[in-house]
């Protein structure tokens, strides 16, 4: 048989690197970022159009290089920064691999200016798919300009599989803040298709933070401080009542590099244990410095996962340094996060005056335990068989019952379906709702109800999802949502980022009934809201808002509509633990059963289970 094996082309081999190297444009952003910083930059300048897509272009004040150094550049394995194996445990620059300009160069149009310190002149240089176009000399300032245009010219599956700019342009957002965050003594500039986003000046590291994340982000941030020998641990996390739904500001740095790190994540985490709602994610921006030897940042060629010789011992250390802070400042008492009225005032019943409890403490009672245990389990008991209203205090299971069919009632009052009504209603349809209309609501969770065959037993939160979500969703189509004007209007501060999210959903919100007066910045102004957005809510609604849409950007089917509905659903739906009353009670059963889909919530979960007259007969067996 004849040979077959042959040697890539370099420019092949090229492509196939950077298939690794540069995923997206935000993977050129960090590779020319850091790069700046290697050539020791003390301003950088970040240009991005179209989220990357018709241009991405750094430009540095480092070191620059020489007519040779610029062509070799872009050679594969050309690198200045190591020279032998050994090199690599002792890495102190952010590139190392020397493929990152070279697998650039073979998927697009790069065009580099370059003068090293002292030159007269310097080089100016275009290669386009690994082609040389041009090189000549040129005058130009010290340091390096490198543009990037087309990228994926050449390989237009990958070019197709782009997101939206907007996506693109918050990867690369991404890419940037977290260079920023390594490097607060270094100036940046972002300009995105032509205006400023940001303008970093050099500074410590609270007021990079404070510079990137919004102004309101400086009382949020609680100092972390520990030196060992094995690792040296600095930074912030924010507070816990400061934690939000979205995994948004979450960073850690290992030798000024940005890593990601589910384990160390944990550590953090389980600091947090017990501080911050189960929901919520906590933040922090955490800077490790280890022994470059004792570390493998070569796992990946992005270089963003990172082995460690002793991951238990940092585990341990950085879990218990975060303990620490979240002690010293004082920031565990602050907690208050279980604000559910329900829970800390059982006597909020609607229909009753306030009456004063002849026991007024029960020491057992503990506001953390899931109902249904023993607890309830003993009121509910004692309802079931008392005679008088002697203690007819806190919990009550079946609220809507009581107080539509007096207080001595017990479960032969319950109206099931009698014969003498009439009409051909099938299963799962209720029945004529004005005329029966018995409803009651079941440990504050479910609506009961019954229906020709039985009953149907809805799980209340997940009913009013469903009904907001296919209201939101009729009226954003419809375009005829009612906004309520606000008496005053409302400002809002967030992030830059997140404003310009905000921004780029805009239209959405405001089909459903939002009315912005301004958006820029770091703050919204609200003038009007939906009808069924109370303006206490709106700062919640917004914020979760902002969390839902950053997870879903990266989706393919990310519909913003559908995102804003599923969120203002989420948000404002009755929850577990609210006492209704038997008219909402019905007024949620009435909607529910009109909506289109209302088997399933909007995430997909079952909403009622009907259960038959033949399923209890064979009960009674
Ligand atoms: P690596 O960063 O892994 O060495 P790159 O392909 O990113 O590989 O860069 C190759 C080489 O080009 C670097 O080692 C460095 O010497 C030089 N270089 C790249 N960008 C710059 C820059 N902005 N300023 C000065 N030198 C640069
Ligand atoms: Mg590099």
């Amino acid at each position: 048989m004849a040979d077959i094996i042959k040697l890539l082309p370099d420019h092949v081999a090229n492509q196939i690197a950077a298939g690794e190297v540069v995923q997206r444009p935000a993977s050129v952003v960090k590779e020319l970022l850091e790069n700046a910083i290697d050539a020791g930059a003390q301003t950088i300048k970040l240009i991005v159009k179209d989220g990357g897509k018709t241009l991405i272009q750094v430009v540095d004040d480092g070191s620059g290089m020489s007519e040779t150094d610029a062509r070799l550049s872009f050679e594969r394995h050309a690198t200045s920064k190591i020279q032998q194996a050994e090199d690599l445990f002792k890495l102190a620059t952010k590139g190392f691999r020397g493929e990152a300009l070279a697998s650039v160069a073979a998927i697009a149009h790069v065009e580099m200016q370059t003068k090293p310190e002292g030159a007269e002149l310097g080089t100016h240089l275009k290669i386009e798919g690994s082609n040389i176009i041009f090189q000549e000399v040129k005058v130009v300032p010290k340091g390096t300009s490198l543009s990037v245009k087309h990228l994926f010219f050449n390989i237009p599956a990958r070019r197709n599989f782009l997101k939206s700019n907007q996506v693109e342009l918050r990867h690369i957002t991404d890419e940037f803040h977290r260079v920023a965050l390594a490097h607060p003594n270094i100036a940046f500039h972002y300009y995105v298709n032509g205006s400023e986003l940001f303008n970093l000046p050099k500074s410590n590291l609270r007021q990079r933070i404070v510079h990137i994340f919004g102004s309101k982000t400086n009382q949020k941030l609680v100092p972390v401080e520990e030196e060992t020998q094995v690792v040296k641990i600095s930074g912030f996390i924010n507070r816990p009542q400061f934690s939000k739904k979205s995994r948004g500001e979450q960073f850690f740095f290992v030798n000024n590099r940005f890593i990601k790190s589910p384990y160390l994540h944990h550590a953090v985490l389980s600091a947090f244990e017990g501080l911050i709602k189960p929901e919520n994610h906590p933040g922090y921006f955490l800077y490790l410095e280890v022994d470059p030897a004792s570390i493998d940042i070569n796992i990946h060629p992005t270089k963003t996962e990172v082995k460690f010789d002793d991951e238990h011992t940092l585990y341990a250390i950085l879990r218990s340094t975060v303990k620490h802070s979240l002690g010293q400042f004082n920031v565990v008492p602050a907690l208050d996060f279980e604000t559910d009225p329900n829970l800390e005032t059982p006597y909020a019943f609607k229909d009753k005056d306030a009456e004063l409890p002849k026991v007024a403490v029960d020491a057992t009672f503990n506001p953390f335990a899931e109902p249904g245990t023993k607890h309830v389990a003993t009121q509910a008991y004692r309802k079931a068989h008392r005679s008088g209203t002697g203690d007819k205090h806190w919990e009550s299971l079946y609220v809507g019952l009581e107080s539509k069919v007096g207080k001595d009632t017990d479960f032969s009052s319950l109206q099931f379906e009698s014969d003498t009504i009439t009409g051909s209603i099938f299963e799962g349809k209720l029945d004529s709702m004005e005329s029966l209309a018995t409803t009651f609501q079941l440990r504050r969770k479910y609506i009961v109800t019954t229906i020709k065959s039985g009953m149907v037993v809805i799980d209340q939160s997940r009913a009013h999802q469903r009904v907001l979500y296919e209201k939101f969703l009729r009226n954003s189509t419809i375009k005829e949502a009612v906004s309520q004007q606000l008496l005053f209007p409302l400002s809002l501060s967030f992030s830059k980022t997140d404003v310009l999210l905000l921004d780029g959903i805009r239209d959405t919100l405001t089909a459903i009934g939002f009315v912005f007066d301004r958006i820029e910045g770091e703050s919204v102004e609200v003038t009007g809201v939906p009808l069924s957005v109370p303006e206490s809510e709106v700062g919640i609604v917004l914020d979760q808002l902002i969390a839902d849409c950053q997870q879903e950007v990266g989706g393919e089917s990310f519909s913003q509509t559908d995102v804003l509905s599923k969120t203002l659903a989420k948000t404002l739906a009755v929850k577990t633990g609210e006492v209704l009353d038997s008219a909402s009670q019905l007024a949620l059963v009435n909607d529910l059963f009109a909506c289109k889909e209302a088997m399933v919530s909007p995430f997909n979960k079952p909403v009622y289970v009907t259960i038959t007259e033949n399923d209890i007969d064979k009960k009674f067996i």
